[in-house]
């Protein structure tokens, strides 16, 4: 992909008096009102501290959850707006609105210098539906477009793709940029040996890039929910795990093709339910027929270790097991413990997805241990497995 203007590679003095529509991605978790993870809010800051104090009025906008076009206020960005607030030391306009006249006369009545947020961009369907009227409206408030939200550039919806049509300049935010150069080297030449972490849950969100991963890694080491649909491939009993029946073939032939390459669990954490009180670890790779795998076994732990050495680099998404249950976070923290362990020795520790994320931390793994943390999961893996990104794709060339 071609590299993109930056937002620091046009002269300060282009902002002064000028409105600029910053697509973020505060998608950030929420418990009661609170905001229990702000990595996410963190990362765009310097963004924003640029901008304002180039003199731009910024109006910042993103999407938190999925409320599926209905106003749901445990959903609202008002605890984000309370947070940047804290962060920026400002005042955050917060209209709580997306789109309509208190939005415009916010927008109209911003000073140099000043930020405003919006509320979820997916209180309207038409976000998601990449909707023309809608994307014009959301255009119609800035003079300048940023994204500065890589965690969503792999989805062409309103705010990411379709408004963007409407700018002459349109701009790549300070962390976006950073990601791009991180990850771009790592598409052209990761340092051998590349091992690749896969987990979670659904295949089907991570086919296209795993496709493409698979062939340039020399290791795919496959724990989490994903695995029992690659063990239920090879004719394993999974038990009562859920399969992705319609992944079956497709498992099926790449366990074929990459025999040497790709890994799977030896041995389970299993248990009637998550909830119940009987789990017990089995040497086999079967899981009995009333029981649901948890997580991966100290087998597979070692196995998969023994892999994740202190050179080349590893690429980790997705967690192992269900890891927010403390019976089930063993295998997660092991692989956590690992990878921090690779980072240093010497490899080049890369790490993206926001469940993996809050694995690392619930690990104890700081941050500082890995080489890169990216702030986009889906996105991540689909850039590292050598797609474009419609988000970045539309944006102005270097
Ligand atoms: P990321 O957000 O990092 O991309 P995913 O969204 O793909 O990761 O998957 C994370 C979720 O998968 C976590 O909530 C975790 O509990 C769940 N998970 C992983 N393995 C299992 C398992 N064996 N059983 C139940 N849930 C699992
Ligand atoms: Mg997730």
């Amino acid at each position: 992909m071609k590299k993109k203007l930056l937002v620091t590679d046009i002269p300060d003095s282009q902002y002064e008096g000028k409105r600029v529509f910053v697509r973020v991605d505060f998608n950030v978790p929420v418990n009661g009102g609170k905001i229990t993870e702000d990595y996410r809010i963190r990362r765009t800051i310097p963004t924003i501290d640029y901008l304002t104090r180039c003199g731009a009025r910024v109006i910042l906008a993103s999407h938190m959850g999925r409320p599926k076009g209905r106003r749901i206020e445990r959903l609202s960005m008002a605890p984000v707006a309370a947070r940047l607030n804290e962060f920026l030391g400002t005042k955050i306009h917060f209209p709580g609105a997306v789109v309509g006249r208190k939005v415009n006369n916010t927008s109209k009545r911003l000073k140099n210098g000043e930020v405003m947020l919006l509320e979820n961009l997916r209180y309207h369907s038409e976000e998601q539906e990449n909707d023309a009227d809608f994307s014009k409206k959301l255009a119609s408030l800035a003079d300048i477009y940023v994204n500065e939200a890589f965690g969503t550039s792999h989805r062409a919806h309103a705010s990411t793709y379709g408004m963007t049509a409407h700018f002459d300049k349109k701009l790549a935010g300070l962390m976006v940029g950073n990601e791009m150069k991180f990850l771009s080297r790592l598409i052209r030449r990761p340092k051998k040996p590349y091992v690749v972490i896969v987990g979670g849950m659904k295949i089907k969100d991570k086919i296209g890039a795993l496709k493409n991963i698979i062939k340039k890694a020399d290791k795919v080491l496959i724990g989490g929910g994903v695995a029992y649909t690659f063990l239920a491939a090879q004719g394993v009993n999974v038990g009562k795990c859920s399969v992705e029946r319609e992944m079956l073939y497709w498992a099926r032939e790449a366990l074929d093709t990459y025999k040497e390459k790709i890994l799977l669990p030896v041995d389970h954490v299993m248990a009637e339910s998550a909830g119940g009180k009987k789990t017990l670890a089995v040497t086999g790779a079967e899981i009995l027929d009333d029981m649901t795998a948890f997580d991966i076994g100290p087998k597979t732990v070692e196995k998969f270790t023994s892999h994740i050495k202190g050179e080349g680099t590893v690429f980790w998404n997705g967690p192992m097991g269900f890891f927010e249950v403390d019976d089930f976070s063993n295998g997660t923290s092991a692989i956590a413990r690992s990878f921090a362990l690779a980072t240093w020795r010497g490899a080049t520790t890369v790490l993206g997805g926001g469940d993996s994320v809050a694995s690392l931390k619930k690990s104890g793994v700081k941050f500082s241990e890995a080489t890169h943390v990216s702030t986009g999961g889906g996105a991540c893996f689909e850039f590292l497995g050598g797609s474009d990104l419609p988000g970045i794709s539309v944006l102005s060339d270097s």
